[in-house]
């Protein structure tokens, strides 16, 4: 097993005995790709969630957001392109009998060879040291050209091929790359084959009025859908957006990556529309607004880097992807996807709505652009908690497993000690906790060691631990505890809310962002 195999078999194991993340319905031997977020889980997906609409709809007074439903007329999908085209090409192995998306192989492929690439410019870097020329490397070194130049390629064509439906030429390609599958070991390949994505389900009780419905595999219909009713009744002003957060459902053919890929899962979307022939304007800004969310959190500039699209979806003039340094390497995070009119030209012609936009500033009538920026909660949550999970050596020696959570996500922000369980330390404590919780997350522990208690805490990622001792009924001090760097301090008890606040309030991290 790789460092990173098991790097990753932590987080799930973390996220389980921490109270964060099970599979679902695990008393059964749980339901593939499904997976239930616990008491700690739930709250650091709220966490996420509010900081993304508070930075996406408060922060933008030309955002607005809603709350669509699941289910939807069954033509939307139609208009949307999702039966004809919302597939995936699938491919399986006949010796490990495991099924693959082909062009997650074909992808996988290719960041190995970036890897290489990657490898022999730090090994040059090394060599040269300070006067070593990156970009100059790159671009004249004969087998960083030729590693690069192979995975153009290999992007390029399957993208072609794909394009034109041409999945013979997708399982040629395969081939020719030498691609084994990574069980068996073998090139024994299948047929390349289309697979919809999408559940279907039936509403209605009898079996004559009955209707076929498919659970929505997106959010950005249900705003699409409404992009009358809100710009008449918000009187909104083009450029505007809608935001919404929500449920989605795919029935992946892939999903063996815990909560990076799952049949049911959330996201965050905005549609942002636009005037003609201003897309790629926006598409930049929010290509720049997103990655500015996302640093704000402080995990690392290294662990993000955009990838263009090769391959544009049927809806799409230009398409990005926000990557992340996961467990298992750098994958998508989010997609910031510029629409063109497709999605609103295509629901006013099945519908017959006239919907369009009279802009007065020039005086005109016009069917509106979209950038959108759709990014995955859980995707985000196992962003966040995997880089956070950290095992680290002590001074004396001993390791620490800590889980430095940004504070504004973490669940719980406060934890409160009394040192032991008499001399009245248990009362003044829970009057603390008492005072705090209307503002906080708190909980009150009494059990085992404080040193104990401490470990407790860091593992479930708790960034502050309040300690009362018996020089509190002296003068009403506390230790305040900070989970980052152990560092302990004696505080009187009145100041403990202003210190924590201006740690975990979100205001002061949406600041980092917005002013
Ligand atoms: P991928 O290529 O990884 O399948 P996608 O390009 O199909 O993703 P989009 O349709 O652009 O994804 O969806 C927007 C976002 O929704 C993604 O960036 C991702 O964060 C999230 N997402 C998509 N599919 C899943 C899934 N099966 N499980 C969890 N999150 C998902």
């Amino acid at each position: 097993m790789t460092k990173q195999d098991n790097q990753f078999k932590n987080v799930i194991a973390h996220a389980k005995e921490y109270g964060y993340v099970a599979q679902s319905s695990e008393i059964y031997d749980g339901l593939a790709a499904v997976y239930d977020y616990l008491q700690n889980g739930v709250a650091l997906k709220n966490n996420i969630r509010e900081y993304w609409w508070k930075s996406m709809v408060q922060m933008h007074d030309n955002i607005v957001g809603i709350d669509s439903a699941i289910f939807m007329h069954p033509t939307t999908w139609k208009a949307s392109g999702h039966i004809d085209a919302f597939n995936d090409p699938l491919i399986d192995n006949k010796d490990s009998k495991k099924r693959y998306r082909a062009d997650v192989l074909v992808e996988d492929y290719a960041e190995k060879l970036l890897k290489k690439a990657q490898k022999e410019i730090d090994k040059a870097k090394k060599r040269f040291g300070d006067s070593f020329d990156e970009e100059q490397y790159k671009t004249t070194n004969p087998r960083v050209l030729n590693y690069l130049s192979k995975r153009k390629d290999a992007l390029q064509r399957m993208g072609k091929y794909l394009d034109a439906n041409r999945l013979d030429a997708v399982k040629a390609l395969i081939e020719e790359l030498q691609i084994v599958c990574p069980v068996s070991g073998s090139k024994n390949w299948t047929e390349v084959k289309q697979f919809n994505l999408m559940f279907g389900t039936k509403i209605g009780a009898s079996a004559n009025n009955s209707m076929d419905l498919y659970l929505r595999p997106e959010t950005a219909q249900g705003i699409f859908v409404n992009f009358l009713n809100v710009q008449k009744s918000g009187r909104m002003k083009i450029p505007f957006g809608i935001a919404q957060t929500g449920k989605a459902f795919r029935n992946e053919i892939v999903a063996r990556q815990f909560i990076f890929r799952m049949r049911e899962f959330e996201q965050m979307e905005m549609q942002f529309f636009v005037r003609p022939g201003e897309q790629m304007k926006w598409y930049e800004t929010w290509k720049e607004r997103r990655l500015a969310w996302h640093l704000s959190l402080g995990l690392g500039k290294e662990n993000y880097r955009f990838h263009k699209h090769e391959k544009l979806a049927h809806y799409a003039d230009a398409a990005a992807d926000i990557e992340f340094n996961f467990p298992f390497g750098f994958k998508e995070l989010e997609g910031i996807h510029s629409r063109t009119d497709f999605d609103l030209s295509s629901h006013k012609k099945h519908s017959g709505k006239k919907i369009q936009y009279f802009d007065p500033e020039i005086n005109k009538s016009y069917i509106p652009y979209v950038v959108e920026t759709s990014i995955g909660l859980d995707r985000m949550f196992l962003a966040v908690f995997s880089k956070a999970l950290q095992e680290e050596t002590l001074e004396n020696g001993s390791t620490r497993t800590v889980l430095r959570l940004p504070e504004v996500l973490a669940p719980i922000k406060v934890a409160i000690l009394p040192l032991v369980k008499k001399d009245s330390l248990p009362e003044i404590a829970r009057k603390i906790q008492t005072d705090l919780k209307l503002d906080f997350t708190v909980v009150y522990d009494e059990k085992d060691a404080v040193g104990r208690r401490y470990r407790r805490q860091d593992a479930v990622g708790t960034p502050f631990c309040i300690t009362v001792d018996h020089q509190t009924i002296e003068d009403e001090t506390v230790t305040l505890r900070y989970r980052d760097s152990m560092e302990q301090k004696r505080l009187k008890i009145d100041q403990l809310k202003t210190i924590v606040s201006k740690e975990v309030k979100m205001s002061n991290w949406l600041k980092r962002i917005h002013l």
